[in-house]
C-alpha cells in the first residue's frame, strides 16, 4: 500500500524525516505531501520545502521509496489522486491528539477508504517542531540535533535572512 504524509513542512526536522523513515519501512510507498496552505505564512517557499525534503531523503536507506510533491485542496482528494490508502500524521504530545483527531475525524468522514495511521514522535524529538527550528535559527542558535546536516546551512542563512 502507499501512504502519503502531508504537512507544511517549514522547514522539514529530524522529527519529520524520523516519521518518513518508520513509515518507509511500513508501507510500499511514502508521498511526502508538502500541502499548500494559504492560511499559513511561510519562511520558505514550496520549491525550497520540496528540495530540502528531497536532500533529507537521500540519506535513508528506504530513499527509493519515498517521494516528495507538492499538492493543494483537500488532503483526501490529493491522496486518492495519487492512489495513497493511508494518511500518515505524527503526535507528540496530548496538545497534537486533540488537532490530529479532529483532522482524522473529519478526512473519515470526507473519504472512509483512506485511513489515517499515527507514528508517535521519537522521545528525542518530541520537543521538536518547525517553529522552534525558525526560532532557535534566527537567534543564532545551534540546530545541529534538529535538522538533517544536508539543509542545516540553508535553513540557518534563509531564516536569518527573512525573520
Ligand atoms: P501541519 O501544518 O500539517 O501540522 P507540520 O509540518 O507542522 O504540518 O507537521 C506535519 C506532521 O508531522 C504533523 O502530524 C505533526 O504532528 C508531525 N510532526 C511534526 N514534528 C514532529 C516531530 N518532531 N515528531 C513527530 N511528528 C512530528
Amino acid at each position: 500500500m502507499k501512504a502519503c504524509y502531508p504537512g507544511t513542512f517549514d522547514p522539514i526536522t529530524n522529527g519529520h524525516l524520523d516519521i518518513i523513515e518508520r513509515a518507509s519501512r511500513m508501507f510500499d510507498e511514502v508521498d511526502v505531501l508538502i500541502m499548500v496552505n494559504p492560511r499559513k505564512s511561510c519562511v520558505f517557499s514550496v520549491e525550497e520545502r520540496k528540495d530540502m525534503i528531497e536532500r533529507c531523503i537521500q540519506i535513508l536507506p528506504t530513499k527509493d521509496k519515498i517521494k516528495a510533491m507538492i499538492g493543494s485542496g483537500l488532503t483526501v482528494d490529493f491522496a486518492k489522486e495519487i492512489g495513497a490508502g493511508a494518511i500518515v500524521r505524527g503526535i507528540r504530545a496530548v496538545s497534537d491528539y486533540e488537532y490530529e483527531l479532529q483532522q482524522a475525524t473529519a478526512n473519515l468522514m470526507l473519504n472512509d477508504e483512506i485511513e489515517t495511521l499515527f507514528f508517535i514522535a521519537r522521545p528525542e524529538y518530541s520537543f521538536l517542531s518547525s517553529s522552534v527550528v525558525k526560532e532557535i535559527a534566527q537567534n543564532g542558535g545551534d540546530v545541529t540535533n534538529l535538522v538533517p546536516k544536508t539543509i542545516r546551512a540553508e535553513v540557518t542563512d534563509t531564516v536569518k535572512k527573512r525573520l
